[in-house]
């Protein structure tokens, strides 16, 4: 199995660390030809939405992406990463790839004062670490998909099919069991 990471900004590092010691092999996405090469996944990392949607485009990434994703590529969004790919962020004007049916609401934890770690129940998992960078969480899903996780009555983690998107960073913690979750998709794909 190989897993591409969006590479362009924030922490992508820190996602590839987590699959190598789950014995993974990871690329990363940078640019057009990266597209080229055999991945079985894609990993989109948090940092910056705006950030990165704008590189996404401005490199041409954007569409061809866009297409993978609606034909079945597993894909794993972190925090930055959910607002890429969710239909709607309910605070903000933009909007990114919007394969995923969810309304996001972006830094719903307040702009600066927003981090914090808990530890909360994860579907099929149990209880996992979660830290929370300002974060948004998920406002509303539709039922194509399906919360896996909630912090004080707000969706934190979803599902719909080949995505899979948390609010938090699961690469931030020592726990592999998000990113296993995320790899049992991609082999059951
Ligand atoms: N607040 C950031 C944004 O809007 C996301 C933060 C993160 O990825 N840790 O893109």
């Amino acid at each position: 199995m190989n897993i591409a990471v969006l590479a362009l900004q924030g922490a992508f590092i820190e996602h590839e660390k987590i699959l190598s010691k789950l014995g993974v092999s990871t690329i990363e996405i940078r640019q057009q030809k990266d597209l080229e090469k055999d991945f079985d996944g894609l990993i989109i990392p948090g940092g910056e939405s705006t950030v990165q949607g704008k590189l996404l485009k401005e490199l041409g990434l954007f569409e061809p992406l866009k297409k993978m994703i609606e034909n079945g590529l597993p894909v794993f969004g972190t925090c930055a990463g959910l607002l890429l790919l969710a239909d709607k962020i309910n605070n903000d004007d933009r909007s990114y790839l919007q394969t995923m049916d969810i309304v996001a609401e972006r830094n719903a934890y307040g702009r600066q004062l927003g981090s914090f770690y808990t530890e909360a129940d994860f579907e099929r998992i149990g209880t996992v670490p979660m830290t929370f960078i300002r974060a948004p969480y998920i406002k509303a899903v539709s039922e194509k998909a399906r919360p896996l996780a909630t912090v004080d009555g707000h969706i934190v983690a979803a599902r719909q099919g080949n995505q899979l998107v948390t609010a938090f960073h699961p690469e931030l913690n020592d726990s592999l069991h998000i990113h296993k979750y995320f790899c049992d998709m991609v082999a059951n794909q």
